[in-house]
């Protein structure tokens, strides 16, 4: 069968994207997602699909827990309803906060922070993301700010974009430092390792070419990691259940708890969270949801033409 096209809207506007795109293709083994951001080139979504077929021709390793911890993720809001974010996040007790968000201030994160804090209680988990916005000073001052805004904070993932300087902010604050777009987007997932630039790997399955690519990332980083999503639907979420289920350390709450970021899902059941945690599983498919949110003609096309593209690169 041809692969699907989806188009579903977000509730918020996450970083640049207001609607997710993205195809799923069915295999032996179940449905995949292929689901590259749009600014991303056929060599940069080469890992994507090779994701999705794993999932749609082989399945997964066995896992080695039922259940995975998951954090709530909070936009870039004012602190009444990043409040209302948590309050409302089906138990989970560890909440990450963005933060650094063009066109904001520093004010306006502490507030954040706070309001989530005052939300989750003393005894929750807080970590911020500031997707590599800061320069080293930036981060060298504001982290210890943070810090006290959120009572202790969890750890801070990509305070910078460059490696070099995400090894630098390490150095100088005392906060624990998670690196993601260091992995994922690096030609060398290996250089936060060797320069010893971070506490915690974040990876994510399909931009890192699939769940045995992930493990073997975890084996080699000699990193505790969390498994975070890429705006997937419930197809791509399940692949990152599988991959922490699969780990055989899960130290802290995983970036999987982002279904519920979209208008719409694909699956009978969306993988949303239930006291704070996400089933090891694959889900349904449903033909009406697939209805629902099947892409207009045009997007259709651009997404076979995008495939196409990453099945046979230039060159
Ligand atoms: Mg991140």
């Amino acid at each position: 069968m041809s692969p699907h096209v989806f188009s579903i809207p977000m509730r918020t506007r996450f970083r640049e994207i207001t609607v997710r795109e993205g195809m799923l293709v069915r295999g032996d083994a179940g449905w995949g997602e292929f689901s590259p951001f749009l600014d991303y080139d056929a060599r940069q979504a080469a890992p994507w699909l090779r994701a999705a077929r794993e999932a749609a021709d082989e399945g997964w390793p066995d896992p080695v827990r039922a259940t995975v911890p998951v954090n709530v993720t909070v936009p870039a809001l004012g602190p009444e309803r990043a409040a209302a974010v948590v309050r409302d996040s089906s138990g989970c007790r560890t909440a990450k906060v963005k933060v650094a968000e063009p066109g904001q201030s520093t004010a306006d994160d502490l507030a954040r922070v706070e309001a989530v804090r005052d939300a989750l209680g003393p005894d929750g988990q807080l970590r911020v993301d500031a997707n590599g916005a800061w320069s080293v000073d930036e981060a060298t001052r504001v982290i210890p700010l943070l810090d006290r805004a959120a009572g202790g904070l969890e750890y801070v993932e990509q305070p910078c974009a460059d490696v070099e300087d995400l090894a630098a902010v390490r150095r100088r604050v005392a906060v624990r430092i998670a690196a993601d777009e260091s992995i994922r987007r690096a030609g060398d997932p290996y250089r936060v390792r060797d320069l010893a630039a971070a506490d915690v790997a974040v990876l994510k399955v399909q931009p890192l070419g699939g769940v045995r690519a992930c493990l073997r990332i975890a084996q080699d980083i000699g990193l505790p990691v969390v498994v975070s999503s890429a705006l997937e639907t419930s197809v791509g979420i399940a692949a990152g259940v599988a991959l922490a289920a699969a780990l055989p350390e899960l130290p802290f709450a995983c970036g999987l708890a982002t279904v519920q970021l979209l208008t719409d899902d694909v699956a009978v059941h969306p993988l949303l969270p239930v006291e704070g945690r996400l089933p090891v599983g694959t889900p349904e498919v449903a033909s009406g949801a697939l209805e629902r949110t099947a892409a207009p003609p045009d997007r259709v096309e651009h997404w076979r033409q995008r495939l196409a593209d990453v099945r046979t690169p230039p060159g």
